[in-house]
């Protein structure tokens, strides 16, 4: 009995053994599975995890990729809206321009319709003054000496100067230089001297050449002597219509040198009353005294013509009563030391100045 107690005891110690194996056998075997699963799914989280950061941080690295962009965006927006009103800024400066434009080119119209209407005014006045002579309706008498100074013209002025008589001397240059005393005389008692002509000689008419070079010799001895410019106006050596030129320059001459001169600025002067005391009247006080006073009678604007060459004694017998007839008619003594624009335009308007030659 204790034997076959000892081997249950054995028996009961092996099974329990082998039972016990197999509980944990069965137990082993009833856990691998889930533990297994355990490590798998914290492996898989572990591993999640790790991917779950790294979409963060990617998410993170586009967030700041959208602020800067979103910056960027912002500048680019804020420029547009600078531009924006930066073209707006130039429409209007274009705007307001164009509004300048619009009110200079007004004003230009503006000033060109007062342009018209001055100029229509301004002809409106020559228009009058050809109609008037004079507002005050003076008389005048311009008393002019041609071809000295010679040894009559200190007579001539001393005759002047009794009656206090402004006159014009239109002398020839060459008498001028050997007489310079009479000249500055002249001159000094408020007569006005003018060119006439260096030599007087009427080959000068051969050309434009031989007129100029004796004219501007005039201009020099004008120069020269009494120390002055000489003035724009002059008289022409036998007058402006003279025949004298036929010879030489031929009748077509005067027309064109007349034309020219005017161009180069200057004004040529005849005369509308005639003493002539160079032609038909030489030597003859009466006839001189008669041509006179026949071509003054109705006329208020008279520029007479005497020649205070050396030999013309009969200029000084009548010249006192010439200057008596028109004191007496109530003409006033003009020189054209102090010629007036109007008084100008009126001899040109009369033909006594630049007289058109038409041949
Ligand atoms: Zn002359």
């Amino acid at each position: 009995m204790k034997k076959w107690l000892k081997h249950k005891k054995s028996f009961l110690l092996v099974s329990s053994v082998f039972l016990l194996i197999i509980v944990i056998s069965f137990l082993i075997l009833f856990f691998q599975g889930p533990i297994s699963s355990v490590q798998y799914l914290k492996s898989e989280t572990e591993q999640l995890k790790i991917e779950n950061d790294q979409l963060k941080e990617e998410i993170d690295g586009l967030r700041k990729d959208l602020a800067i962009k979103r910056e960027h965006n912002d500048t680019i927006e804020h420029k547009k809206d600078t531009k924006k009103s930066e073209l707006n800024d130039l429409h209007a400066q274009i705007e307001s321009k164009r509004e300048l434009i619009n009110n200079l080119n007004e004003q230009i119209d503006n000033y060109k319709k007062q342009i018209n209407q001055l100029e229509q005014k301004i002809e409106q006045k020559k228009n009058d003054n050809k109609a008037k002579t004079d507002p005050n309706g003076e008389k005048k008498v311009f008393l002019t000496f041609d071809d000295g100074p010679t040894s009559l013209t200190s007579s001539v002025l001393d005759i002047l100067q009794k009656y206090d008589i402004p006159a014009s001397f239109f002398v020839i240059g060459e008498r001028m230089e050997r007489k310079p005393k009479i000249t500055q005389r002249a001159y000094n008692e408020g007569h006005m001297i003018l060119p006439h002509s260096f030599t007087h000689e009427y080959s000068i008419y051969t050309s434009f050449d031989t007129f100029y070079k004796d004219f501007f010799l005039a201009e020099e001895a004008y120069r020269n002597t009494l120390q002055l410019e000489p003035p724009s106006i002059f008289r022409f050596p036998g007058g402006s219509s003279n025949h004298s030129s036929f010879e030489y320059g031929g009748e077509e001459f005067m027309p064109l040198l007349t034309e020219d001169v005017k161009d180069k600025g200057y004004v040529y002067v005849d005369w509308n009353v005639s003493s002539g005391d160079a032609g038909s009247n030489i030597n003859d006080p009466t006839g001189m005294k008669n041509s006179i006073i026949k071509d003054s009678i109705d006329n208020d604007f008279i520029v007479l013509l005497f020649h205070d060459t050396g030999n013309n004694q009969a200029l000084l017998e009548i010249l006192p009563t010439v200057i008596s007839y028109y004191k007496e008619n109530d003409y006033t003594f003009r020189s054209f030391q102090d010629i007036t624009d109007i008084e100008l335009a009126e001899m040109k308007n009369r033909h006594i100045a630049n007289k058109p030659i038409n041949r």
